[in-house]
């Protein structure tokens, strides 16, 4: 059932305090991937959910880097493609890159220029939803290769961040802290 999926999604995430710095608290996903009924049952619940998105998903894009874990796994399921959204520097050919500010700093996300077609219909993926700010730039960069985006999932929210209100899209999360 749904509910023992979640249960034993949510048992595979290992609460990590004052990491990487002191007054974080690092939700590991290391211990899903580690467990093949844990890894499924985040791939079934994402899958569940996509089947009865409308419009339909053309294709999954995934974050750097632990989007890269779950997005293939997902793609692959529903028969569509998977294109990588990374940090900036590590991609060949022309690429499209959006800026946006961290806690501390600066970082930079960037894509294949001819990754996504005009109009196509995607969802975003990654592991987790924070401040928002990761998501918030790669819905920028989508946009701006006037890609449509139909939505983002992540396995968790930490909600108490409220970055759901900085990313201008639906976010469907699976575990909430
Ligand atoms: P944000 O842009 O603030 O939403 O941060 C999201 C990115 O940072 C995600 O790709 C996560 O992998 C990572 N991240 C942020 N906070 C945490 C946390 N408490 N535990 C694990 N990963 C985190």
């Amino acid at each position: 059932t749904r509910e023992a999926k979640l249960d034993l999604v949510k048992k595979h995430i290992k609460p990590y305090p004052d990491f990487p710095s002191k007054g974080i608290l690092f939700r590991d996903i290391c211990p899903i991937l580690k467990d093949p009924a844990a890894l499924t049952a985040v791939i079934d619940l994402f899958e569940e959910h996509v089947r009865q998105m409308q419009p339909q998903v053309e294709l999954i894009v995934g974050l750097d880097a632990r989007g890269f874990l779950f997005g293939p796994l997902l793609a692959q399921r529903l028969g569509v493609g998977f294109v990588l959204i990374r940090k900036k520097g590590k991609l060949p050919g022309p690429t499209v890159s959006v800026a946006y500010t961290l806690e501390y700093g600066q970082a930079e996300v960037e894509m294949q220029e001819d990754a996504v077609a005009p109009g196509q219909k995607v969802l975003l993926i990654d592991d987790l939803l924070a401040t928002g700010g990761t998501l918030w730039a790669a819905c920028e960069l989508l946009k701006k290769n006037k890609a449509e985006v139909l939505g983002c999932m992540v396995v968790i929210e930490l909600k108490d961040l409220h970055g759901s209100e900085r990313v201008e899209s639906t976010v469907f999360s699976l575990v909430q802290y």
